[in-house]
């Protein structure tokens, strides 16, 4: 996609988003798996937050070429515990951890690197098998494992909302994570704060704004279809 359609697009969705925030804050992070360095450039250059990856090994190329430049980085997509280390101590924040087994090989690599990294848990609000994320019958003990390691920070929750036709289609997915990001954020644990509620992509943000989300990943939307 052309450079200049790439900042039409930032420059609407931020607008849409000002419409529909009623004055929150809500960060727009690009989702830049496939996309090149000139591109995710554009996307800063026309004010984007951050950009979000998907895999490691993608990630990590980029990464070493200089893609993201100064730019705030992220990890949106599942992580395995074998690529921990091509992410911990990257990115700001790791958008997608789901398990315990994930959570200690993060700490243990932070704790190696004398860090501390910010992650958001995931959480599978439609009960889809196939798909990652915490049930959310299980956040609350999830949380309460999560205070245990220091080197991990738990700032919120995160969620890929299933597929649907309709705009609207996930306002219902979204209240529920809404509500669950709201009880939470009323419990004291260590190591654990409610800040980022990240959800919403190029098919439902709209919906996802107002039910609350303070983050929207957008890839199609910015930068049009994925080969
Ligand atoms: C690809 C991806 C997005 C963006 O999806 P679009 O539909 O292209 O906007 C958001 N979140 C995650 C986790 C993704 O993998």
């Amino acid at each position: 996609m052309s450079s200049s359609q790439i900042r039409e697009n930032v420059e609407r969705i931020q607008s849409e988003i000002k419409e529909l925030s009623q004055g929150r804050i809500v960060r727009l992070l690009a989702a830049t798996k496939t996309r090149s360095a000139e591109e995710i450039q554009e996307a800063f250059a026309a004010g984007v937050d951050a950009a979000g990856e998907n895999r490691a090994q993608e990630f990590a190329e980029k990464f070493k070429n200089g893609a993201y430049a100064d730019y705030d980085v992220q990890f949106i997509g599942h992580l395995q515990t074998n690529k921990v280390k091509l992410v911990v101590g990257h990115v700001s924040l790791i958008h997608s951890v789901d398990s315990v087994k994930l959570l200690r090989a993060i700490d243990t690599r932070a704790a190696e690197l004398g860090l501390v990294q910010d992650v958001l848990a995931e959480v599978n609000i439609g009960l889809e098998p196939e798909k990652h994320g915490v049930f959310p019958e299980n956040l609350t003990a999830f949380l309460d494992e999560a205070a245990e390691f220091s080197h991990v920070h738990i700032r919120g929750l995160m969620t890929v909302a299933p597929k649907s036709e309709e705009p609207d289609g996930n306002r219902q997915f979204f209240a529920k994570m809404y509500k669950l990001f709201i009880d939470n954020r009323a419990e004291k644990r260590d190591n654990v704060v409610m800040e980022y509620l990240s959800m919403g992509m190029s098919g439902d943000y709209r919906a996802a704004i107002c039910e609350g989300s303070n983050l929207i990943r957008i890839g199609t939307g910015l930068f049009g279809p994925r080969q």
